[in-house]
């Protein structure tokens, strides 16, 4: 099938073209600065995308739209086509994702403009992470709060985690249902996720993507007091998100969000390039080993997204703290550069330690199909 995916943000749009039968991308793009002049809304993102697409694919017709949605509530554990009251669903969501799904939202209704008729998907980001266990998502606070605003922990980058987890079941040999592992997606978000039998019950993101591992420009895990004593300071609410979703992370601690830089700057002698590098690494080996214990002993350690699939010190670095689990990296297989699913630890690790390339347009784009493909066999 050829399917359109459409990852909106508030003031761009990403997609791709991409044909499940072959997995060919056939064409891609971004068009970014909505909201100003030449691009007013959503709808002219959108009328510009099937300019562009409609160029590239010639007499080819794209058969379904797949859309990236970042936040599915309690509600959507999985894909599901798109019609009106599912549109309103995700926008109802928008207070726990006020950048994004109102955008989602928008980027379906220009599609649905756009291209009548054709079917619609939602993939959300959150879906993937519906198998945690109370224990794992409420937060002890009092229960009004879980009632009345839906405060609890979420979990995000569940769409890369459930395609990097079947890939590595797969490359291991290891049935899916059978598969216990932990996940680190380490891009420009970050996140570790538990899976216990190929499903997720735990992962360091909450209530929203700011919990958890030292990221790019977001600080992860701080005491909540924190937010309390800059309130009573003065800082406002805007100035507190921005200061830990903008400001913080390894952008704070280094000066950089970029870990090639970080990594150059901290081999000639940065100290606070080390730092930042060290922190983020021993955060993250500190999760390991609490997901470790919570699926009751890994059969593997995954890497992935671009920190995890290219950073090969990285890695090695945060390997190198799981010595008391008898973790061994493999650095001449650490070291290698490549688009396959990899081992890159020693045959008498503990756990085995993989790469897994992720995909998240390719995930997209098969769910979309399967999704649509189901409705039609109904
Ligand atoms: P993602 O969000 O998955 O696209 O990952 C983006 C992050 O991956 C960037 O912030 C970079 O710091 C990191 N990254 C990409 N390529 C490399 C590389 N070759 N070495 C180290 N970090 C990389």
């Amino acid at each position: 099938m050829l399917i359109l995916v459409v990852n909106s943000g508030s003031s761009s749009l990403k997609y791709q073209v991409r044909d499940t039968d072959t997995h060919e991308i056939l064409t891609k793009g971004l068009i970014d600065r909505i909201g100003e002049s030449e691009v007013p809304d959503h709808r002219a993102a959108l009328l510009r995308l099937s300019e562009e697409v409609g160029q590239a694919l010639q007499e080819k017709k794209i058969e379904a739209v797949g859309h990236r949605v970042v936040h599915g509530g309690e509600r959507f554990s999985q894909p599901v086509l798109v019609d009106n009251e599912i549109t309103r669903a995700i926008e109802r969501l928008s207070p726990l994702a006020p950048l994004h799904n109102p955008a989602s939202a928008m980027g379906i209704r220009a599609v649905a403009e756009r291209y009548p008729g054709i079917p619609q998907v939602a993939v959300f980001d959150t879906a993937f992470h519906r198998t945690l266990p109370p224990r794992a998502w409420r937060y002890a606070i009092p229960t009004p709060l879980y009632r009345r605003y839906g405060i609890r922990r979420y979990g995000f980058h569940g769409t890369s985690c459930g395609y990097v987890s079947e890939l590595a079941a797969e490359f291991l040999g290891i049935p899916l249902e059978e598969f216990d592992a932990v996940v680190a997606h380490l891009g420009n978000g970050a996140s570790v996720t538990a899976l216990q039998g190929g499903r997720s019950i735990d992962t360091s993101m909450g209530f929203t993507p700011l919990a958890g591992l030292v990221m790019g420009t977001r600080s992860g895990d701080i005491d909540p007091s924190i937010l309390v004593f800059l309130a009573r300071e003065g800082y406002s609410a805007d100035d507190i998100d921005s200061l830990l979703n903008r400001e913080s992370g390894l952008l704070a601690l280094s000066g950089n969000t970029d870990m090639r830089e970080i990594t150059s700057a901290a081999e000639a002698g940065d100290q606070q390039a080390e730092l930042a590098l060290e922190i983020s690494a021993y955060r993250l080996a500190k999760y390991i080993g609490g997901y470790h214990v919570a699926v009751g002993g890994a059969r593997a350690i995954i890497f992935t997204a671009g920190i995890g699939e290219n950073d090969a010190a990285f890695r090695a670095r945060v390997v190198a703290l799981l010595g008391a689990l008898n973790v061994r990296i493999d650095e001449a297989a650490n070291s290698v550069r490549s688009n396959e699913v990899r081992r890159i630890s020693t045959a008498d690790s503990a756990i085995e330690v993989l790469v897994v390339p992720t995909d998240e347009e390719e995930a997209i784009a098969e769910a979309t199909a399967e999704t649509v493909l189901a409705a039609g066999r109904e």
